[in-house]
C-alpha cells in the first residue's frame, strides 16, 4: 500500500498578531523556531518517522522554496520530501500537492504545519482506519458549550455530544479525494479542510479520537505551550534514543 503524506505550510499566519514581524514574513508559525528548528520540521520528521509513509509533499510559499530546501538537506531525511508551490488557500495548496501525487497511490494523509505534536500512534492508527474506511478524520470533543450565532445573537446550542473538533491528520483513498477536489471544483466550493470536500461529495467521514495535545500552533501564546510539549516529548523519548544521541554528542 502506497501512503503519501501532505503538508500545507504556504499560509500567511496573519492571526499572529497584526504587527508582529510576521506580515514581512519572518515569523509566520510554521517557521517558528523551537529548540533551533523551525515548526514545520518538527512536523515534518513526525511523518518521515512512520514507516508507512513513502514520501512527503509539502507546500510552500514560492519564496520560501529555496531557502525551505537548504535546511531539507541538512536533515538528510531517508525518504523524499518534496517541495510544492501553494495555492491562494489551504484547499488549493493541498491541491496543489494532489496534482503531483503519482497515480498508484492509495492513500493520502494530510497534515497541518503548525502541529507538530502528532503522535506516531495517531498517524498510523489513522492511516490503517483509512484503507479501511476510506475517509478518516482525528477529532476531539470540545469541552466548551457550542453555540451558533448570527453575528452576536445565540441562534442554538449544539449538543455537545454531537460535536467533534477537527484535527489533522485527515486520510483518505487517494481517488476519493481526487473525485472531491473535482466536485468542489466545479461548484466552486470552499471548505476549511480536506474531510468538508469529501462531506460535499455525500460520502461519510470517520472520526477517530484525537489529543489535546496536538495543538495548531496559532497565536502568540500557542508557543509557551509548545515548548513545554517538546520538552516534555524529550524527556519521554525511549531510553536507547537518548543515550545514542549522548554517544554522538562530543
Ligand atoms: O487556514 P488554516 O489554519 O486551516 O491553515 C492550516 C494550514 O494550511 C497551515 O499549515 C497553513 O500554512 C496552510 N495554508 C497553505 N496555503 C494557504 C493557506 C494556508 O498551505 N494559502
Amino acid at each position: 500500500m502506497k501512503v503519501v503524506a501532505m503538508i500545507p505550510a504556504a499560509g500567511l499566519g496573519t492571526r499572529m498578531g497584526k504587527y508582529s514581524p510576521e506580515s514581512s514574513g519572518t515569523s509566520r508559525k510554521q517557521f517558528m523556531l523551537l529548540d533551533g528548528a523551525p515548526i514545520l520540521i518538527h512536523t515534518i520528521r513526525k511523518f518521515v518517522a512512520s514507516a508507512k509513509i513513502s514520501e512527503i509533499f509539502v507546500a510552500l510559499r514560492r519564496e520560501d522554496i529555496e531557502s525551505f530546501e537548504k535546511q531539507l538537506v541538512k536533515e538528510g531525511y531517508a525518504k523524499p520530501v518534496r517541495l510544492v508551490a501553494g495555492g491562494r488557500s489551504r484547499q488549493e495548496s493541498v491541491g496543489n500537492c494532489l496534482a503531483k501525487v503519482s497515480e498508484d497511490t492509495d492513500l493520502v494523509i494530510v497534515h497541518d504545519a503548525v502541529r507538530p505534536f502528532i503522535s506516531l500512534a495517531r498517524i498510523e492508527e489513522s492511516i490503517d482506519k483509512a484503507a479501511e474506511m476510506g475517509a478518516v478524520i482525528v477529532g476531539i470533543p470540545p469541552v466548551d458549550t457550542i453555540k451558533q450565532v448570527d453575528r452576536t445573537v445565540v441562534q442554538s446550542t449544539l449538543l455537545r455530544e454531537r460535536v467533534v473538533l477537527a484535527q489533522t491528520p485527515q486520510v483518505f483513498r487517494a481517488s476519493l479525494l481526487r473525485r472531491a477536489y473535482e466536485q468542489a471544483e466545479r461548484n466552486n466550493f470552499r471548505g476549511t479542510d480536506e474531510a468538508s470536500l469529501v462531506e460535499y461529495l455525500g460520502e461519510p467521514v470517520h472520526v477517530i479520537m484525537g489529543s489535546d495535545r496536538n495543538i495548531k500552533i496559532t497565536k502568540p501564546g500557542d508557543m509557551a505551550l509548545a515548548r513545554l510539549f517538546y520538552q516534555e516529548e524529550l524527556e519521554n523519548r525511549p531510553e536507547a534514543e537518548r543515550s545514542d544521541e549522548m554517544a554522538r554528542t562530543p
